[in-house]
């Protein structure tokens, strides 16, 4: 079975529909860029499969490694190998970063009824991962998010990743606001998780991600569906000859 199948999504927000019925399919180890204009639904499709709250499904479903998901709590899916990296990084302010990774790696761990991890294995673990990816120590004794740059916040996104080794990991416009170092740094990270263990669907509006994270397929979105799929040349045709061809045919 596929790791993440989606079929006939329909997605309400206040009762404004705003996924027509979309369909998409990933298997174990695949990259899937998803590319589209502002306003085309990639990050409400990211928020869906994750299950941050607020949206309606009102057809089709989602299952992942063969489950249905949407009758999965946020954290359970979770625990089952789902991670959404946002778009926009939540702070939250009086909760260390150090705290807030070892609490919810236990809790997936706990879930998926594994030992929790012991505070010096859970820093050794931690030292090393945040080494890989030019994280001081010290950047993890702030409040979540707290102040950090757009690069810091991704990185710290993609040191959450390497910690719960995820099956899935989607991630939501990760190029936004970084300016070229960081992403390199940022994309050199995700490429260190690919693995033939793991999917990642990465999403971005800009063609420039694709040059450092190499996609094995690309879906284009418009106004709420995958209106064109196809190999890694899609996204140079793209930046060829822009979104404003797939307007007409998602009306
Ligand atoms: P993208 O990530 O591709 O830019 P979004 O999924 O953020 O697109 O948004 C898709 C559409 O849904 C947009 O028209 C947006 O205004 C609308 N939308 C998204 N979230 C909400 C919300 N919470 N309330 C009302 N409309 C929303
Ligand atoms: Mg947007
Ligand atoms: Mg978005």
């Amino acid at each position: 079975t596929a790791l993440l199948q989606v079929k006939g999504l329909k997605v309400q927000v206040e009762d404004n529909e705003i996924l027509h019925g979309l369909d998409l399919t990933v298997n174990q180890g695949e990259v899937h860029a998803i590319m589209g204009p502002n306003g085309s639904g990639k990050s409400t499709l990211s928020h869906v499969i994750a299950g941050k709250p607020g949206y309606d499904v009102t057809a089709g479903e989602i299952l992942f490694k063969g489950e249905d998901v949407l009758e999965m709590a946020p954290d359970e899916r979770a625990a089952k190998g789902v991670f959404l990296a946002f778009q926009y990084p939540v702070e939250i302010p009086g909760v260390t970063t150090m705290n807030f990774l070892r609490t919810a790696l236990n809790a997936q761990r706990k879930a998926r009824g594994e030992a929790e991890l012991l505070v010096p294995d859970f820093l050794k673990k931690v030292r090393s991962v945040a080494d890989s990816l030019n994280i001081p120590m010290d950047m993890l004794k702030r409040g979540v998010n707290v102040g950090f740059s757009g690069g810091e916040k991704k990185r710290n996104e993609i040191l959450q990743m390497a910690l719960f080794q995820p099956s899935l990991c989607i991630l939501d416009e990760m190029d936004s606001g970084l300016d070229i170092d960081a992403l390199r740094v940022a994309a050199d990270g995700v490429n260190a998780l690919r693995s033939k263990d793991r999917a990642m669907v990465v999403i971005t509006h800009y063609q420039r991600l694709l040059n450092y994270i190499t996609p094995d397929f690309v879906h284009v979105m418009s106004k709420g569906r995958v209106v064109k799929s196809g190999g890694k040349e899609l996204a140079l045709e793209l930046e060829e000859s822009g979104y404003a061809q797939f307007e007409d045919k998602a009306a």
